[in-house]
């Protein structure tokens, strides 16, 4: 996607975090330390499908162990390779630090198109892979905890989780080898939309500070923002459908492979949704105008740019084009590292990946806990919780009753009130908690630092200072 020239997404990694590293108090020794990325397991399979054998070649990558387990996602795609994997392992060391999960940073990936097989050819190819890393110990529920990334989901963790205990059959643990599962097979309520609605709870901590908003020449709430979206995978889909559904802003612009639309007064996304899961694009939509060169709808007017698709999408070859004053990078590493620049010297605002996805492994984080616990969020609690309540709000109208003072509770605060959280309530009150608390973090830096120009480099200061610290910990 980067023009010719630009650093590959590895370096544009390493050219951000030594930009950090420049304005901290870090022995060069340690600084590489934590720079560099541990270890990169190549393995190479081959599976026999449709009568002949197929070689399949994956990755997984360790970037740092400072805490265990490592954790990260496994992509399926054409384009994965090594110096991605290693970007993506070092982005997860530090948004894991970053948002206080307890995990050092690791990704794997998969050279293939998903939809180039079928159902069960893809449970074979997951299987056999997972077997490869579980012999590893690159799939553990102490050691290594993938999860889902671009063209894997529920599906395959649910392989990948049988897979392990198939290897493991006495291991308690064991569903915690992995998380993004489906409910059935020891996953958590709200992991599926959790890195979408991570955006979301990003967007509103930021929009809660009004100097914030105004360094991005916006003014007032999320209410009525004009926003692009690219990618309506996973992370895309759910973050345009809240913010459009429960924020009031309109998602004026989407982007797909096979082109965009576009519809001032905003898309129906229900409609595009459908209409991209049931013909695999947007071409021939109902809803908005086709455009057949769908990035040029990036470089649109806008409020807010989301992509949410893959790297290096925004380069030095559009970056001058691009006028959101606002991008919230959804995707891992959508920015290259030269972009970055131009849009900083141009005063745009980005929200990095490392801070706005950090949703997912959040959730992960909280699903990894219910596993080893073995007992869902809220199981002893919330009967106990609404009997509590229910001692107040029955008190209050006996003392209403009793005195004849005729107070009526608000319709619906009473059912409301009553209620215990459940496992979703509290999975987005501890998500919501994570965003707000990462961001004032990595604000705090980039307000009170003259040298710290921008939330990215901020981010990277305040996730180094705690692997550094962890490090030191260690006696290192
Ligand atoms: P996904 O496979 O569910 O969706 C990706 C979407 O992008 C698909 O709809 C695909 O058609 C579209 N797409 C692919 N190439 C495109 C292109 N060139 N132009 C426009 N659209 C394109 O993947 P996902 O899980 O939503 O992940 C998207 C990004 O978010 C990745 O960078 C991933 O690393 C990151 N991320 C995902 C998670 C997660 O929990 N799934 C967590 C953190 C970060």
């Amino acid at each position: 996607m980067s023009v010719a020239g630009e650093p590959s997404f590895r370096q544009s990694v390493d050219l951000m975090f030594n930009r950090a590293v420049q304005v901290m108090d870090l022995s060069p020794g340690l600084q590489e330390k934590i720079r560099v990325c541990n270890s990169t397991y190549t393995v190479r399979f081959g599976v026999r499908l449709r009568g002949e054998i197929f070689t399949f070649t994956g990755y997984r990558s360790v970037h740092s162990e400072h805490m265990e387990p490592v954790k990260g996602g496994i992509r399926y795609a054409l384009s994965v390779n090594q110096d991605e994997v290693e970007a993506l392992a070092a982005l997860m060391t530090y948004k894991c630090a970053l948002v206080e999960a307890p995990f050092g940073g690791s990704k794997g990936g998969l050279c293939i198109d998903p939809r180039q097989w079928d159902e069960r050819e893809l449970e074979q190819i997951t299987r056999r892979f997972a077997y490869e890393l579980v012999k590893r110990d690159l799939i553990s529920p102490a050691q290594n905890v993938p999860a889902p990334d671009m063209g894997t989901g529920e599906r395959e963790m649910a392989w990948i989780v049988d897979q392990y205990r198939r290897m493991n059959t006495t291991d308690i643990n064991a569903s915690a080898c992995v998380t993004g599962k489906p409910l059935n097979a020891g996953g958590i309520h709200g992991r599926v939309e959790a890195t979408g609605r991570g955006i979301q709870y990003a967007l509103r901590e930021f929009f809660r500070h009004p100097e914030d908003v105004a360094a991005a020449r916006l003014t007032g709430g999320l209410e009525g923002k004009r926003i692009v979206v690219q990618g309506l995978g996973n992370v895309g889909s759910h973050a345009a459908r809240f913010l459009a559904q429960e924020d009031g802003a309109k998602i004026v612009g989407v982007v797909e492979r096979d082109g965009g639309l576009w519809s001032d007064e905003g898309l129906d996304l229900e409609i595009v949704l459908d209409h991209l899961r049931r013909t695999g694009g947007v071409k021939e939509c109902p809803v908005g105008t086709y455009h057949a060169d769908g990035p040029t709808l990036m470089e649109a007017p806008c409020d807010i740019l989301i992509p949410a698709a893959m790297e290096g999408v925004i380069h030095l070859g559009n970056a001058d084009r691009i006028r959101a004053p606002l991008i919230v990078e959804a995707a891992n590493g959508p920015v290259t590292a030269g972009a970055d620049e131009v849009l900083r010297n141009r005063g745009c605002i980005i929200i990095p990946d490392m801070y706005a996805n950090a949703g997912g492994v959040t959730v992960s984080y909280f699903e990894w806990v219910k596993n080893l616990s073995h007992i869902r969020f809220g199981r002893m609690e919330r009967r106990a919780e609404e009997a509590r309540h229910r001692l107040l709000v029955e008190e209050l109208e006996r003392l209403s009753a009793d005195r004849g003072l005729g107070w009526t509770l608000s319709p619906g605060f009473k059912d409301s009130y009553l209620r215990g959280a459940d496992e979703l309530e509290l999975v987005r009150s501890g998500l919501d908690d994570t965003m707000r608390g990462a961001y004032q973090s990595m604000r705090q830096v980039w307000r009170t630092r003259p040298e710290v120009t921008d939330l990215r480099m901020a981010a990277y200061i305040v996730a180094i200072e705690r692997v550094a610290a962890s490090y030191r910990s260690k006696g290192l």
